[in-house]
């Protein structure tokens, strides 16, 4: 699969090579095949894009919104069709398991779904007589050219809690995918030119920080989508603000899960081991932090320890496999030195994943699931986002100490319970300070309809992804208030 070309970029309806002659390269997580190179774009590639975005949306924005979902209503089935495709791109260039990359499919289809529903959506409202003879009327318009910054773990899914809604709405749209996961959306690109989409609505311009840099500064760029760890959410967050733009940015997590004594003692482990050790960890939606409160430790630490010792780890492409590779050997490196220090500081390792080995695959990324207990506050497993599979277990005795624990860190991605009592449940989810809850619920992924909510340091900005923070962020109100005096010069 590997070319001596680098991936091209999509401008104006045509695939360019970048400026850049720096390229990446573009690995197999799993065996280090190399699969493609990436160039490192240039500020001259991202003025390119969006010159073209800006001269499309001059006409785009005109279109009829019910004509401009009618290009979104062949994606969709354009996506379906080419499913196995797509889930097999996911899984070479990101390692999840292929069951994972058609649950990421799943998602990111649904998003095309909702923003389908754009026509009544984006209408606004109005009020007859506000004054005698006076109308007010409230009007959603697009706002112009808006960027969107991806991360590596979903290549699929994440571009689209943006950009269905963004065309749908009468946007144009620059997306700069992930350097280490570039392969999904230039193909996904070649499915949306199939739809006969006119050239300049979406482009895509390939790289890394130089890329990021010049979207943050462009003036005509209007609003900027990103989704990444929160250092760099927070970096984009402050310069698109100081240049002006209209910015949304998801960024890290570490998420608590609290385990209640009467909580289903043989669903909760393997809910919990499916949140922490699918996509091996790699979810913002991940848990990380499992809380026992009482003696739930009795059972679930034990049962966890199982789930972890069995799970199948190897090639994301063999239907067997139930976890795949980390991204990079310097993702897996850093992972194992967290886990090294998490120890140091006091932790136990109960289960130890480091250095498996997997027959066949010796230059893949792997790292088997960890189980630690005695993980401390204020140590490294307690602080840190590790982005790995790796489960630390906290022992408390009371909800409020749980609560302390799902409180107490810098984000609020996710929290979750599990427990048979409302009384409980109902209490966790008034208290907890995260914008997406579960309840007896592992990975609390909201669907499209629902905003993507993280709170804290896991999302910088107003409005989320998705729905209808989606529709409200990819428009711009306009409020009209008119007057109309009698023509006393009528003949009618
Ligand atoms: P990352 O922050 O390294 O990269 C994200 C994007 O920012 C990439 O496109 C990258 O090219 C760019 N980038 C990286 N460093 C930059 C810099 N210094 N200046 C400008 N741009 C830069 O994140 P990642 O490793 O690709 O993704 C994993 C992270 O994303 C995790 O922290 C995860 O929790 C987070 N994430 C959050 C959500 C959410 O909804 N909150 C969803 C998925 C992933």
């Amino acid at each position: 699969m590997a070319t001596a070309t680098p991936l091209l970029n999509y401008i104006n309806g045509q695939w360019y090579p970048s400026e850049s002659k720096d390229t990446l390269e573009v690995r197999n997580p799993a065996t280090a095949d190399l699969l493609n190179y990436v160039p490192l774009g240039t500020v001259g590639d991202v003025h390119r894009a969006t010159e073209a975005a800006a001269r499309a949306f001059v006409t785009w924005r005109r279109v009829p919104a019910t004509e401009r979902i009618q290009y979104l209503f062949k994606l969709k089935i354009l996506l379906e069709t080419h499913l196995d495709e797509l889930c097999r791109l996911i899984t070479l260039e990101c390692g999840k398991t292929l069951t994972e990359s058609r649950g990421e499919w799943q998602r990111a289809i649904e998003n095309v779904e909702v923003a389908c529903g754009i026509p009544l959506l984006m209408q606004g409202y109005n009020s007859e007589d506000i004054a005698r003879g006076i109308d007010e009327i409230m009007i959603r318009q697009p706002l112009g050219v808006t960027a969107i910054i991806a991360p590596f773990n979903f290549p699929g899914m994440i571009p689209f809690w943006f950009l269905p809604y963004a065309i749908a709405c009468g946007n144009t749209v620059v997306i700069k995918p992930s350097e280490k996961v570039p392969l999904t959306m230039q193909r996904t690109l070649e499915l949306l030119a199939e739809t006969g989409l006119p050239a300049g609505v979406v482009n895509l311009v390939n790289g890394a920080k130089t890329v990021v840099d010049a979207i943050l500064e462009h003036p005509t760029i209007r609003a900027i989508s990103f989704v990444g760890s929160s250092p760099v959410a927070k970096y984009v967050y402050g310069k698109a603000a100081t240049h002006g733009k209209r910015v949304q940015c998801q960024g890290g997590a570490k998420n608590p899960i609290i385990i209640f004594p009467d909580a289903d003692p043989n669903l909760t482990p393997k809910i919990a081991a499916d949140s922490a050790f699918g996509c091996a960890g790699q979810r913002c939606l991940a848990a990380s932090l499992a809380v026992t409160v009482g003696e739930a430790r009795d059972w679930f630490i034990d049962a966890m320890t199982d789930v972890a010792e069995t799970r199948i780890v190897g090639d994301g492409l063999n239907p067997e496999v139930q976890m795949g590779p980390v991204i990079t050997p310097q993702s897996q490196a850093r992972i194992e030195q967290l886990i090294e220090q998490g120890i140091a500081e006091g932790a136990t390792p109960v289960v130890d994943g480091r250095h498996p080995q997997i027959s066949g695959y010796e230059q893949g990324n792997f790292i088997r699931p960890t189980l630690l207990t005695n993980v401390q506050p204020d140590s490294i497993l307690a602080q840190t986002e590790i982005f790995g599979p790796v489960l630390g277990i906290v022992e408390v005795d009371r909800l409020e100490t749980a609560l302390e624990w799902v409180n107490g860190g810098q984000w609020g991605n996710m929290a979750c319970i599990f427990t048979q009592s409302g009384a409980i449940a109902r209490q966790f989810r008034y208290e907890a300070e995260a914008g997406n809850i579960g309840i007896n619920i592992g990975v609390a992924a909201p669907m499209a309809f629902f905003p993507f909510s993280g709170w804290k340091e896991s999302f910088f900005g107003d409005l989320h992804g998705q729905g209808k923070h989606a529709v409200e962020f990819f428009t711009q109100t306009k409020v009209v208030v008119e007057r109309w005096f009698e023509d006393w010069s009528r003949s009618f």
